[in-house]
């Protein structure tokens, strides 16, 4: 994996630098959103980060069956005022990929939760790795960041993998009739802080 283009994204929480990691010739890059590194890692500050895996009913279509969309913004939203940097990950509904997200969906609606769903595809629970996210953070000289998130496995992962995690910074999340049994079940089986 290596950095493919950097390129100037002007964007409704500020403008960016948006930058694209993968193989040669890759068709759906990691992408990686930041504002104010340079001079964070110039006064040896913790850098703000957020790494958020893709979900594009949640980040695109605003569905309001998970948080990821309002997460997405609040955090492009704390970047604006404090910069910070968005690694946006490739891995569609916690590593199934959209087509499994969407049949887990049919099965919730079903009565199971999002974990039982998952597991009855054959899936694990979370096949997220983040793997490639240390990558991104070592490429940028990143040792010392404040991670926002929700998730106590990300923050665990991320530590495991050498990453400092100096602090964590919740991201809010509004509870829906949509979303309410999704974040239950984020809190109740997952640990969420929410
Ligand atoms: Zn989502």
């Amino acid at each position: 994996m290596k950095l493919l283009v950097t390129s100037r994204l002007p964007s409704p929480w500020g403008t960016y630098s948006i930058s694209a990691f993968g193989q040669e010739g890759e068709r759906f890059p990691h992408v990686v959103l930041h504002r104010g590194v340079k001079e964070a890692l110039a006064s040896n500050d913790p850098v703000d980060v957020r790494v958020h895996s893709e979900c594009m009913t949640g980040d695109v279509f605003a569905s309001q069956r998970c948080d990821c969309g309002e997460q997405l913004h609040n955090a492009l939203g704390h970047f604006k005022q404090h910069g910070g940097m968005l690694i946006y990950l490739r891995q569609e509904g916690r590593g199934i990929g959209l087509v499994d997200k969407l049949r887990a969906y049919n099965l919730q609606d079903e009565g199971m939760n999002t974990y039982e769903a998952n597991s009855a595809m054959g899936h694990g629970e979370d096949e997220r790795e983040y793997t490639d996210a240390i990558g991104i953070l070592d490429h940028y000289g990143l040792q010392d960041v404040r991670l926002l998130t929700n998730n106590p496995l990300k923050e665990q992962a991320l530590k495991h993998a050498g990453v400092n995690v100096v602090e964590r910074l919740p991201l809010r999340a509004t509870e829906t009739s949509d979303n309410a049994g999704y974040l239950r079940a984020k809190r109740e089986i997952t640990g969420h802080w929410l």
